[in-house]
């Protein structure tokens, strides 16, 4: 019999995992993931992009969970000897149409409390990026990138070496309840717990079946590709470079971003874009086809409402026993350690 089962190991399930043992030493908790290795799906198919937060309606739980998350993910790879990065970024504004967005979106981003922004106009640009062609730019110099599947592998060590127990390719078919406990039913075993909670990214809409749920949100998987620079061509930029997102959108455009292991990327493509190419030559005009080689792919998990409407936002639902995150998209792994903690609030609540 366990305390709590944590069914996902991506980076958010790994992060909960971790936090309930940090708050609860000897506590019996359990961590099953399907698939045979952990963050094997969104947790290691991303930008590796820290996110400062600018972007989320003030007041809303991505907006909090990103700051929170933000700093709290900074000092953990400090006292875990995690590689991160301080790239700063850009989001930049190529057409006059852009400009207001780009102005509402730097209120936003003050609302929000992000610290250092600057407005920069062409020449001021250029000295950031010498090959951004754009007329107007947010500076957010807070931007920095890690590689998740390393922070999640961090967790994971954490977990087990405080006694919590991990099972891959255990994927969750079934579950029953009895009056003091959940059966939660792989194929191969059957295991009692108190309580559980649920991260389980593209399979939220399948468990919150299985344990019982609301209807909503949905899960909508929306496939995002990736082109690479080639290592040549990698001086083209310095810092991320991000486009002014389409306010109607969930997704933040196809970017720029140079990873922690020196290699840059380009995308991802979204739902309304597939040509990642096209969308970054509007700001790096000299960038060519030849430039570039094609690269991974991650299929993010975003949240839907009955109307079949984007949520945009995190939504975490407590029930009797249950904890389900629902809707984790962009920026979870920046917010991971926040959202750990919020779970745990409700647990104890
Ligand atoms: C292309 C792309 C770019 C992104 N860029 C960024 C970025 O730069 N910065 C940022 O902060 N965020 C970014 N994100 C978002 C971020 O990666 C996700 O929000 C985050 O990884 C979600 O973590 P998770 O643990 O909820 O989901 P996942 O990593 O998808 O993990 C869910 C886990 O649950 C398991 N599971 C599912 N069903 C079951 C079942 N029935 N039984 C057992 N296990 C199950 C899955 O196998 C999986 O391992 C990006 C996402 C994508 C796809």
């Amino acid at each position: 019999m366990y305390d709590v089962a944590v069914i996902g190991g991506g980076i958010v399930g790994l992060a909960t995992g971790r936090e309930l043992l940090s708050r609860r030493p000897g506590l019996r908790l359990l961590l099953l993931e399907k698939e045979e290795t952990l963050a094997a799906h969104q947790s290691s198919r991303n930008s590796g992009v820290i996110h400062s937060g600018i972007y989320y309606r003030p007041g809303s739980l991505r907006a909090r969970l990103c700051r929170e998350g933000g700093v709290a993910l900074r000092e953990y790879c400090d006292t875990h000897a995690i590689a991160w990065r301080r790239t700063g970024k850009l989001i930049v504004a190529v057409e006059e149409p852009e400009l207001p967005e780009l102005d509402a979106l730097y209120a936003r981003g003050t609302d929000n409390g992000i610290a250092g922004l600057e407005i920069l106009d062409g020449a001021a640009i250029r000295e950031h990026e010498p090959h951004c062609a754009a007329l107007k730019a947010i500076f957010v110099p807070e931007t920095a990138v890690v590689d998740y599947a390393q922070v999640a592998g961090s967790f994971a060590r954490e977990i087990a070496s405080v006694g919590g127990e991990i099972v891959t390719s255990a994927a969750i078919v079934g579950a029953r309840r009895t009056t003091d406990a959940l059966i939660l039913q792989t194929v191969a075993q059957e295991y009692e717990t108190t309580r559980v909670v649920a991260c389980a990214g593209l399979g939220a809409d399948g468990i919150a079946r299985i344990l019982g749920g609301s209807l909503y949100p949905r899960v909508e998987p929306v496939r995002g590709e990736y082109l690479l620079l080639k290592p040549e061509r990698r001086s083209l930029v310095n810092g991320c470079i991000y486009p002014v997102p389409n306010p109607k959108l969930p997704f933040l455009g196809a970017h720029v971003t140079p990873r922690i292991d020196g290699s840059v990327w380009l995308g991802p493509s979204d739902a309304a874009q597939s040509d990642i190419l096209s969308a970054v030559q509007r700001y790096v005009p000299e960038l060519r086809a030849e430039d570039t080689l094609s690269g991974p792919f991650g299929i993010r998990a975003e949240g839907v409402d009955e109307h079949g409407g984007f949520i945009g936002d995190f939504v975490i639902e407590s029930g009797d026993r249950v904890v389900q995150v629902r809707s984790a998209p962009s920026p979870a792994a920046t917010s991971c350690i926040a959202i750990a903690r919020h779970v745990a609030e409700l647990m104890s609540s």
